[in-house]
This record gives C-alpha cells, structure tokens and sequence, in this order.
C-alpha cells in the first residue's frame, strides 16, 4: 500500500548571509513552507514552497490556511498513481503555484522513499550531475567587481549578474566586472527593470564591448510581451522569459508570438506538472531552457536538481538560493563547487 494518509505544512525561516538585492526587491529571509506526506506504508515525502509575492502574489499566511483543504483533496491516493494527484494540485496554478510544487514533488518523494528509486530516476535519469551558475546580486561596482572574481575564482563558470536598476551604471557595472573575470559566462538578468529602447542598448553595448553574455533575462516588465519580442529582434544575444513565464498556457503564448529564444523554468512558478508540459513545448519549437529558483533552501534546490538532472533538457542551471542562506543542509544532493549531484 501506499496511500497519503497525512499532510502537514510548517512554517520555516531562512536568514540570507546578506541583504539579496535585485531591481525592486531586496530580501533579507525567506520564508518557506515544509510540506510533509506520509503514506500507510510508513513513508515520508517532503517538498518546499518558497512563495514570491513579486512574481506571483502569494503571501505565506494564505499558504500555511490550505493546509487542511489540501489534505482532504489528496487523502486516500496511491502514491503510485502520481499523475492523478498532479491533476487534483493543477487547482492551485493560479492562487498557490509554489505550494502546488512542493506538494506535487513531495507526492513524487514519497513514491520515491516507498519503492526505493530516486525522484530523479523516476522522473527519467537522463543525467546523473548538473552544474549551476552563482548570482551575484545588485550591489556598488567594487563590491560586484570583488564578489564576481571571488565567485568565478571559487569554480562557478557562469555568473548571473543582476541589473535593471540604472542603464548607465549597470554598463559600467557590467564593463568592470567582465573586465575582472574574462573568461566567465554571463547571463544577465534585469528583472523587468528596462523599457524595450533601454534593453536594446544595453544588449547593443554589451556586444559592442565582446561581453560574453549567453542569456539576457526578462529585460522588460512581465506583461510586455510585444516589448520582449522587440527586444529579440533586436538583440544579437538570446532573450529568456522568466516573470513572463509562469504557467504552461503563458510559455505557449510567448513561443507562439516569437517573443522568446530560453525560457526560465521554475518550479514555484508552474510546478512539477507544468514544468513537463513547458519542457515538452519548448523541445518542439526549439526553445531554449533554463532552470531557476526563488528563496528556496536545500530541500526546496533539491526538488529542481532531481527535476532538472532526471529530465536533462537545461542548457543553464541557476540553482543557488541554498547557498545565500543560513541552514543546516537537509537535500538529498551532493554540491561540489557548481556540480549538484541528485542521490537517494
Ligand atoms: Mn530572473
């Protein structure tokens, strides 16, 4: 047997090592939601929501109220059937995506801990590692300069750098920090913060300068998705969607009017359902793939490194947020500088 018989959510408080700085945000804790499922088997699927109010409005005391609601709705399930409580979670897109994502893997842990595969097996095992950049957050030039060399010098390759705060400062930003660390990748990441004109500029210097720049991230406000596309074709870079890209039914809207070249998955923007879905669309029209977080700790990264290493579709792995926050590592993976490792 494996039914849920139980589901608890808790509570939990991260402090991040230091204030987390992007355009019009800067967050100093996070906090989460620990999804708990036991089975009549005895075993125990966790998950984690990690809510962004930014992005898609959820406020954690909302969150915390579902708990009893969404224990009736999947009470008396067989872990085995996955799918079916996927469909059941599918309910919660729009008012709660991120709890709708730790439910859906905690679903998937319990099946894992019941028949003894790792979630990332389940999911397809295409690869056994996948390797993350590190972010490096808005701060003065020196410090970004400093962090970015410290970072690249510690084995992370690719360094996503947030701007969108200043188009002036952020080229020279951008100038010295290239500067400082030639041989990095960068994907840079303006959360919105331009206008179409103000992206293409910025694209049009950072080629100008040979940045070596491999994704230039949602430039424009989420909803702008005639500007995104202005941005695409007038960029020599490639264009990825992220706060325009929640759901399965916003990535075909974006695909299907040419606005962009990646997108950025994240679970607790579409959870594990439309995650398959968005991954599945993307393949078909050639779209290019990335995979990010919100403030999740070890076990809500650990949910997205079982994803991402089980599906292997990502071109860029931007796994980090564990590492920005002050937690004792409860993950079922294994870190080696940028290497995240899936294990049982
Ligand atoms: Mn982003």
């Amino acid at each position: 047997m494996s039914k849920i018989v139980d589901v608890t959510f808790e509570l939990k408080k991260y402090k991040y090592f230091e204030p987390f700085r992007i355009t019009n945000s800067t967050r100093v804790e996070s906090n989460n939601i620990e999804v708990k499922i036991v089975l009549d088997n005895g075993s125990i699927g966790m998950g984690e929501s990690s809510p962004s109010y930014r992005v898609n409005g959820e406020k954690v005391p909302a969150l915390l109220a579902l708990q009893d609601t969404v224990k009736e709705m999947i009470s008396g399930y067989d872990v085995r059937n996955y799918a079916r409580i996927f469909n059941i979670m599918d309910g919660l897109s729009r008012t709660a995506p991120s709890l709708k994502a730790a439910v859906q893997y905690a679903t998937l842990d319990a099946l894992s801990v019941s028949i003894g595969i790792p979630v990332y097996q389940i999911l397809g095992g295409v690869k056994d590692k996948i390797e993350t950049d590190k972010t490096i957050g808005i701060d003065t030039l020196e410090k970004m300069v400093e962090k970015a060399r410290r970072t690249f010098d510690e084995g992370f390759k690719i360094l996503k750098v947030k701007v969108g705060e200043n188009l002036k400062e952020d080229i020279e930003k951008m100038l010295a920090i290239s500067e400082a660390v030639p041989d990095a990748e960068y994907i840079i990441d303006a959360n919105q913060g331009y206008t179409p004109k103000e992206s293409i500029r910025f694209a049009h210097c950072m080629y100008e300068k040979g940045i070596n720049m491999v994704l230039f991230e949602q430039p424009v406000m989420w909803n702008d998705f005639d500007g995104l596309k202005l941005v695409r074709y007038n960029s020599s870079f490639p264009i990825a969607a992220d706060e325009s890209a929640k759901t399965k039914y916003d990535v075909y809207e974006l695909i299907r009017n040419d606005c962009v070249d990646f997108v950025n998955i994240k679970l607790m923007k579409s959870g594990i359902s439309d995650a398959l879905s968005i991954v599945e669309l993307a393949k078909t029209t050639n779209t290019g793939l990335m995979i990010g977080c919100m403030g999740e700790s070890s076990i809500g990264i650990n949910q997205s490194v079982h994803f991402a290493a089980g599906i292997g579709a990502f071109a860029y792995h931007d796994l980090d947020s564990h590492m920005m926050l002050k937690e004792k590592f409860h993950g079922k993976f294994d870190q080696k500088v940028d290497v995240l490792m899936p294990s049982s």
